[in-house]
């Protein structure tokens, strides 16, 4: 990027055709005075990115067009917002400043930079994601646009990620599915969830996305014809409604098939959702429902429906705001075809999300499910006591519902929650200070436990009492952020008024002993002895759980400072030099068989890590523990997204050299028939015919099924897939599967 390369004339033709088609594909429409705007945002990224380019070698500006297109084709947003699309890299990347564009472009498309310069540099800086995730929040509520804006320039990153080094590759795309993929989720941004979903498997498991999208490919004619077999009966019939109308076939994505496959434990070929018919219906609003069920009726009078499968979120849409009827057929040959209803404002709500629902926003009666959803954020965000990475698994926890639970208080107002929310949640989703003085909960008269699991339809009603307060259980008995946040906050609360005697003790105690800054002796002390926590450190002294003298022991003051008395224990996490290189205990003997960031791995320590067992062939990281040295992590180890993500500066590229001596210990679960002849003298049989030696083998056998885990030493991924292949060939096994 740093390259400085004149742009040439052929190129800068080609930069103006860039601009001019992604112009060409706003959808919505725009002044005279608008397009002046957007050439003049125009003019000045090109000038100020022209000395840049991009990995690929092609001029940076390409990227700001690319973005402000995806911006104006795929999310439907308008010209202000190109603008700052067109912008967003320019106050990172180049001299230009906020004020200049304050000057240049006015406040808004100002903001909108500012903001989206803020996370770029939250991304570069070293920070945890959860903080990062944090600022991406906060801009959302400052205008949502800057969210959309920052979504557009993910996806082109990883449209292109390929031109970046592979180790940046996985910090990237661990990122994008433990960030932005729940975020477009809950934006209603379908098409983006899918996309980033299936981009970072092509970047995470390789293997696995390629076997899918190649078999995709083979079977796709097939699959043509079939579709076409549904529905050529249907179309008369769909004809004579009279409404307008079409309907077709759309493949699921690769990363939703996939994910199928590895839950049911069986191959591609058994796999029939592998996509779904789509009516979509050009009706005006008054007659949306009544035509949709319509076309239901009609489908169903021609192929049996499943009735477990119907699901009708016209009547009541999702709280993301997706409004759809699906419903499940028996096609020709007896095979599951899912259906899905809706009309041409629910297909743009469905994949534009957000911006979509912008536009139909005044013709709505119904709630604004976006309003509720940022004040529900901005109530979490505004909790001052927060944990940051707390508060992303609360948010993750909470944004990854597909679907929800509706209830109504005892006025009949209905209240969408996330599934597997209780009684408490409820309380909580009322008014915070319902949820915090809740006595006891009725629903539909009868008193239920605070912990009760929200069922549909349920009738609830909280009685209060002002003496009541929340204790550390509720943590336990509720599932939304916004109540555990709360509950937090009120503990916490509790715990600084149980320590305001202590906090006045150690004052005096510091007083006399001449700490001069005394702020920074108790940052001390709480990093020493209550990780950082200062509520923690006067609330321990204050129930007594540490004394005063306790904690001062190690220390001594020295010139009005506080300083650790003891020499400081020698830092653990030091490289290890030569010396203990030597003799570090549990390194893996033998030669060479990882490079860790292009070096040979044998120069440091490193050891397999026993959550995910790698073995040669698999695609692996590695991670620098605080006191264990690296540990080398499979990129699907259930640990890795996390890991990725909040400490990526602690992640190093690994990769096998060819040709090793050692063995790795890898995991297989069979299931099967137990017929009672032996099944673990054949399987026992089978693997040492492989000359493969066991680790452990324990086998569980119930009503003529059994479940076995072995664990077997082999070398790489081809012997291990050589194994579970003629496992899976012996009589009576019908499933064997690597255990992640
Ligand atoms: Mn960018």
């Amino acid at each position: 990027m740093a390259e400085v390369l004149d742009i040439t004339v052929e190129e800068q033709k080609a930069i103006d055709h860039a601009y001019e088609d992604m112009i060409a594909s706003l959808r919505t429409s725009y002044s005279q005075e608008d397009r002046d705007q957007m050439n003049r945002a125009f003019r000045l990224a090109n000038y100020s990115h022209r000395h840049q380019r991009r990995k690929s070698k092609e001029p940076y500006i390409f990227h700001p067009i690319a973005v402000a297109k995806i911006c104006a084709e795929e999310i439907g947003l308008g010209p202000t917002a190109i603008c700052a699309a067109l912008l967003h890299d320019v106050v990172e990347d180049t001299p230009v400043t906020i004020e200049e564009l304050q000057d240049q472009f006015g406040d808004r498309i100002a903001q909108m930079v500012g903001g989206l310069t803020k996370l770029d540099s939250a991304y570069q800086s070293e920070s945890k994601q959860a903080e990062n995730f944090k600022k991406v929040l906060s801009t959302l509520i400052v205008d949502v646009r800057i969210v959309l804006i920052k979504m557009a320039d993910r996806l082109h990153n990883m449209r292109t990620i390929k031109s970046m080094p592979e180790h940046k590759q996985l910090k990237i795309a661990a990122e994008t599915s433990y960030i932005y993929a729940p975020l477009a989720h809950r934006l209603g941004l379908y098409n983006f969830r899918s996309e980033f979903l299936d981009l970072c498997m092509k970047v995470l498991e390789r293997d696995e996305y390629n076997a899918v999208a190649r078999k995709l490919q083979e079977t796709k004619a097939a699959r043509e014809k079939y579709i076409e077999s549904f529905i050529s009966p249907l179309r008369s019939k769909l004809d004579s409604l009279g409404y307008n109308y079409r309907i077709f076939g759309r493949p699921k994505s690769i990363y939703s098939i996939a994910n199928k496959i590895k839950k049911k434990q069986v191959p591609f070929e058994q796999i029939y959702d592998l996509f779904a018919v789509r009516v979509i219906l050009d009706v005006p609003r008054e007659k949306e429902k009544l035509a949709a069920w319509a076309i239901y009726s009609t489908i169903t009078d021609t192929y049996q429906a499943v009735p477990s499968r119907l699901k009708d979120w016209i009547t009541i849409p999702k709280s993301n705001g997706y409004e759809s009827l699906h419903t499940t057929v028996v096609g020709p040959g007896a095979r599951f075809v899912e259906v899905q209803i809706r009309s041409e404002r629910m297909n743009e709500i469905a994949e534009r999300g957000f911006a979509a629902h912008w536009k139909y926003k005044g013709v709505s009666n119904q709630r604004d499910v976006y309003e509720q959803w940022f004040e529900s954020v901005r109530d979490i965000l505004e909790n001052p006591n927060s944990d940051t990475v707390q508060f992303l698994g609360d948010f993750r926890a909470n944004s990854f519902f597909n679907e929800e639970v509706y209830v109504y208080t005892p006025d009949g107002d209905m209240k969408a929650l996330p599934k597997g929310s209780t009684a408490l949640d409820f309380a909580f989703s009322v008014h915070s200070m319902v949820g915090y003085h809740c006595q006891s909960i009725l629903c539909d008269e009868r008193i239920v436990p605070m912990s009760y699991v929200l069922r549909n339809g349920d009738r609830l009603k909280v009685n209060t009492n002002p003496q009541q307060k929340p204790n550390p259980n509720w943590l336990d008995m509720v599932k939304t952020g916004k109540a555990k946040a709360k509950i937090r906050q009120s503990l916490k609360e509790e715990k600084r008024q149980q320590g305001e005697l202590a906090k006045e003790a150690l004052h005096r105690k510091l007083k006399k002993l001449h700490v001069e800054d005394e702020k920074a002796a108790v940052e001390t002390l709480a990093r020493h002895w209550t990780e950082g926590s200062h509520v923690d450190l006067f609330y321990d002294l204050g129930r007594e759980a540490l004394s005063i003298a306790q904690i001062l022991k190690p220390f001594e003051v020295d010139h009005g400072k506080l300083a650790i008395a003891l020499p400081a224990p020698a830092a653990q996490e030091k490289e290890p030099d030569s010396k203990n290189r030597r003799n570090g205990a549990n390194r893996l003997k033998g030669t060479t068989k990882l490079l860790i960031n292009g070096e040979p791995g044998d120069q440091l320590e490193y050891t397999m890590a026993s959550c995910c067992n790698p073995v040669q062939g698999d695609q692996v990281f590695a991670y620098l523990t605080s006191n264990a040295g690296l540990k080398i992590h499979r990129v699907i180890c259930p640990n890795a997204e996390n890991l990725m993500a909040n400490y990526d500066y602690r992640i190093m590229k690994a990769e096998w050299v060819s040709t090793t001596d050692h063995s790795f210990v890898a995991e297989l679960e069979l299931t099967g028939l137990d017929s009672g002849k032996g099944v673990i003298e054949t399987i026992s049989h089978e693997i040492t015919q492989m000359d493969l030696d066991i680790r452990s083998f324990n086998i569980a056998a119930e009503s003529g099924h059994f479940t076995a885990k072995i664990s077997l030493l082999v070398r790489n991924t081809d012997q291990l897939r050589l194994a579970s292949r003629a496992l899976q060939n012996l009589d009576n096994v019908s499933t064997v599967s690597r255990v992640e």
